[in-house]
């Protein structure tokens, strides 16, 4: 069975901590867009942890964990987040990369930021980590898939080649030293030894182990409003967010994903540049910012603080919608115990109308929210199992959000460990 866990919102949902969790009774967790630009925080026996690149099921003994050919990989970034798991006493997991998947390149780094720099004002908020170009790169057919590191003579070549392009760019558009082709190809060789024991043709490993039956997961990083075509372009990702792309990012039929579990935040993060209607300012984010998430809200990748908002179920709503959930699990629901009142964001007035369907974007970014207010419930839910024994006015404020979302609610996370989870 396949099943895919992503989100609805702009990230940040606790992805993470719904997949450390699932993966317990996954045999195969796989990333399959991205890179090492958004990070999920993940609570368990042997500490705390911001994977970047490696899917969440890693702290398993008995899964294997795959970066599918969808994924920007950073082959030393790759080698780096394994040794820390390592030194910090989990054992050494088990790691497939796909033969299919593009290596993300020094220069896609330092591009990143040179074009961030440029921008100045207008600059998309990046973390930099050089996954705009690589994506780029990739659809212009000047990307380096991992295979390509064992054709040492025709990568010398297209190192060459690739790079006469690039340095156009260094020299006249950002004024930067320009790449070493001789260089770069050393660094691909080094790269190729990091990465060589991990190489697999995934597609037919998945293909097997889906005629074994085993129980595979697709891991979804950031959240459907981030995804390149449905998102709030252009102040997206580079790659497909949406479930659907995990057919493709890890190379198995679509009709096998069964299951799509989609993450919604019981209030509303985002990072970086966009419109963000049921954005709070203020002493009003500030607070929520400071007792969000697990120890604040600031970017796992940047440690940048992260823009906050009441809870936007139009969003939300076409979050589920577009990801096709099969169901929700509702996230961090614990820290709005604080509130005596929780404004909820059902509507957006565009041009003195008022709709309850998310916009493309030149819409949304005239749009005000409306809200409707529930009571709030005034304690700590922590430590809660069941979901009778929850506060009446949470219970409301989680059906509330189901009925707007068209989406069961299956599951309701009331802290950042893994046994804090309330099945219903
Ligand atoms: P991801 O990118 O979707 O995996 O999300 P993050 O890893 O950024 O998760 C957001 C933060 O929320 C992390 O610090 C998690 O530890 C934390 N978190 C996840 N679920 C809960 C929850 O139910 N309650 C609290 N308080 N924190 C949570």
């Amino acid at each position: 069975m396949v099943r895919a866990i992503v989100g609805a919102n702009w990230g940040d949902e606790g992805k993470g901590k719904i997949t450390d969790m699932l993966a317990k009774e996954s045999d195969i967790i796989i990333r399959y867009q991205g890179g090492s630009n958004a990070g999920h925080t993940i609570i368990n026996n042997y500490g705390k942890f911001a994977l970047h690149l490696l899917p969440s099921g890693v702290f398993y003994n008995h899964t294997t964990s795959i970066i599918g050919n969808g994924v920007a990989l950073n082959i030393p970034y790759l080698i780096k987040e394994v040794n820390d798991l390592v030194s910090k006493g989990v054992p050494k997991p088990s790691i497939l990369v796909s033969d299919r998947a593009q290596i993300l390149m020094p220069y896609h780094i330092l591009f990143d930021q040179y074009e961030e720099e440029r921008l100045g004002k207008r600059s998309f908020g990046s973390t930099k980590s050089g996954i705009a170009p690589f994506y780029s790169d990739k659809y212009a057919k000047i990307g380096f898939q991992v295979c390509e590191l064992f054709d040492e003579e025709s990568l010398k070549e297209k190192v060459a080649s690739v790079c006469e392009m690039k340095n156009v760019l260094m020299e006249h558009l950002y004024h930067k030293p320009a790449i070493d082709p001789e260089e770069l190809f050393q660094t691909l060789l080094e790269y190729r030894e990091m990465v060589k024991p991990f190489v697999c043709d995934v597609s037919n490993y998945l293909h097997n182990a889906i005629k074994e039956g085993k129980n595979i997961l697709l891991e979804g990083q950031l959240g459907s409003l981030k995804d390149t075509d449905h998102g709030i372009y252009p102040m997206v990702t580079s790659s497909s967010t949406l479930a659907a792309y995990g057919a493709i990012g890890a190379g198995i039929p679509p009709y096998e994903i069964k299951n799509i579990t989609t993450v919604v935040k019981a209030y509303s993060s985002a990072v970086g540049a966009g419109a963000f209607v049921s954005e709070i300012f203020e002493d009003e984010a500030d607070e929520l910012r400071r007792r969000g998430g697990d120890g604040g809200e600031y970017g796992a990748t940047t440690g940048r603080p992260r823009r906050m908002g009441w809870f936007d179920a139009v969003a939300s709503r076409y979050g589920c919608r577009i990801q096709g959930a099969t169901e929700a699990a509702l996230t961090v629901l614990d820290v709005l115990g604080y509130l005596d009142e929780l404004p909820i964001c059902i509507g957006y007035e565009i041009d003195g109308k008022v709709t309850k369907d998310f916009p493309n974007t030149v819409e949304l970014n005239k749009a005000k929210p409306v809200y409707t207010t529930l009571p709030g419930w005034k304690c700590e839910i922590r430590g809660i199992k069941k979901y009778e024994d929850l506060p009446e006015n949470c219970r409301n404020y989680i059906e509330f959000i189901e009925k707007e979302l068209e989406t069961p609610i299956t599951m309701v996370s009331n802290g950042p460990g893994r046994d804090d989870i309330i099945y219903r």
